[in-house]
């Protein structure tokens, strides 16, 4: 049988794009691991602790959910854009931290943060667009803005200013083809947290430049430094403002697929230019979160007591202070910052005080190799020779993984 060739081809798009996945590459660190080593693997290296018992969700939140499913109400689809009562409890939720009123139809319900971020993204798509992100960053961003076919750009966190967003660098990066920047506050990976002060001028940043703002809220509330929480959206009548948000950091529940996209754009600018039926329409051809964990987001959000919040941060407050003070201590670690917020730090490697190491990724194998402990190399977040430590784990594997850390470096340390 004789037959031209065959017709389907490998998309190139996906092959560029999956070069920013940290699962991807934590597999590949992950493979180093010896399977003779009887110690327990330690997961420095991915944001989510709900395996851990001491990180386990309130009760509260399981139970809301148990109701909405044995109630056999929420068994059929769910509506476009979400149920209005979740929509409505989000909205409620959201403006107790706002000068103004979030209404329903400002919010939609999405498959996590993560479906919320591909719906901005596919909404913006246009010819020769171009979107700012942050370096270093969240990873998928860069990935879907390569699937939609938008040009990214990066503009630095200022690691001697705490992180803050580099606004000269935004203003250079800028052109007439610059359509959103993004920012992602409390900070993946960099665990710092914005103050009022540079918020408030990244939003005028954004107005004079015409752009929209996409605020990464997945680690919302979850600080514990000096700078509480404030959200992005107290500047919605700066510039418009796409707050992005979920449960699966503030509840530990990142299986249960939960989050939102909430338009905080009080002057109804989005709705002029169009864009809200853009996302209506975006959201129309993606599929919608399960029914009854929907229904269960009213009583997650108002039924969850302060005990639940503060027994967490509690947690996080301390594994932050262990991680930073040990780390801080080993030579082959500088540039170190004290996290305040979300469950990461960066740390940079300073390869003249380690051996036979070539960088970050020859770091994090041969660290999975010799003690089962993985961390992610900085490069899939575009900083070689950095790494990012999670330190939200319980403690005393915290504590068992950090040692395991500081032997390695000692190990492979440059002999004086
Ligand atoms: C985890 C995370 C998300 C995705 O959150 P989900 O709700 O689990 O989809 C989005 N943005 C950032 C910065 C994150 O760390």
């Amino acid at each position: 049988m004789t037959m031209k060739e065959w017709k389907f081809k490998e998309n190139q798009n996906l092959k560029t794009a999956s070069a920013f996945s940290i699962k991807r590459v934590l597999d590949d660190v992950k493979n180093n691991v010896n399977p003779s080593d009887e110690r327990p693997v330690i997961p420095f290296s991915h944001g989510d602790p709900s395996s851990f018992s001491c990180f386990r969700t309130t009760q509260v939140a399981e139970d809301a959910v148990v109701d909405a499913l044995c109630s056999a109400n929420f068994n059929g689809y769910a509506p476009k854009g979400g149920a209005l009562q979740a929509r409505r409890a989000i909205a409620e939720y959201l403006s107790i931290n706002l000068p103004y009123e979030l209404s329903t139809d400002d919010v939609y319900v999405t498959l996590g943060a993560k479906q919320a971020i591909e719906i901005v993204l596919s909404s913006l798509r246009r010819p020769g667009a171009n979107i700012l992100l942050p370096k270093p960053g969240y990873p998928a961003y860069d990935a879907l803005s390569i699937l939609n076919h938008i040009e990214v750009r990066h503009f630095d966190l200022l690691q001697e200013k705490t992180w803050e967003v580099d606004l000269e660098g935004v203003e250079k990066l800028a052109d007439d083809k610059t359509v959103a920047m993004v920012i992602i506050n409390p900070g993946n990976p960099c665990g710092n947290v914005f103050t009022h002060a540079h918020l408030q001028k990244i939003a005028e940043t954004a107005r004079r430049l015409g752009i929209l703002v996409i605020a990464d809220e997945a680690y919302a509330h979850l600080t514990f430094g000096r700078n509480s929480f404030v959200p992005m959206g107290v500047f919605g009548s700066i510039v418009p403002i796409l707050t992005l948000g979920s449960l699966s950091k503030r509840w530990i529940v990142p299986g249960w697929r939960l989050g939102w996209i909430a338009r905080n754009d009080p002057d109804g600018v989005l709705k002029e230019s169009g864009f809200v039926e853009c996302i209506k329409r975006s959201l129309g051809t993606n599929t919608e979160a399960a029914t009854f964990i929907q229904a269960a987001v009213p009583q997650i959000l108002e039924k969850t007591t302060d005990d639940f919040f503060v027994k967490i941060i509690d947690i996080l407050r301390k594994d932050a202070d262990t991680c930073y003070e040990c780390l801080k201590e080993i030579s082959c670690f500088t540039c170190l910052q004290k996290p305040e917020g979300s469950l990461f730090l960066m740390a940079k490697l300073d390869l003249s005080n380690l051996e036979g190491i070539n960088d970050d990724m020859d770091f994090c194998s041969k660290l999975a190799k010799e003690e089962s402990v993985i961390l992610l190399p900085g490069f899939v977040l575009r900083m070689k020779n950095w790494v990012r430590v999670t330190f939200a784990i319980e403690p005393s594997a915290l504590e068992d993984g950090l040692a395991r850390i500081k032997a390695f470096c000692e190990r492979h340390a440059t002999k004086q």
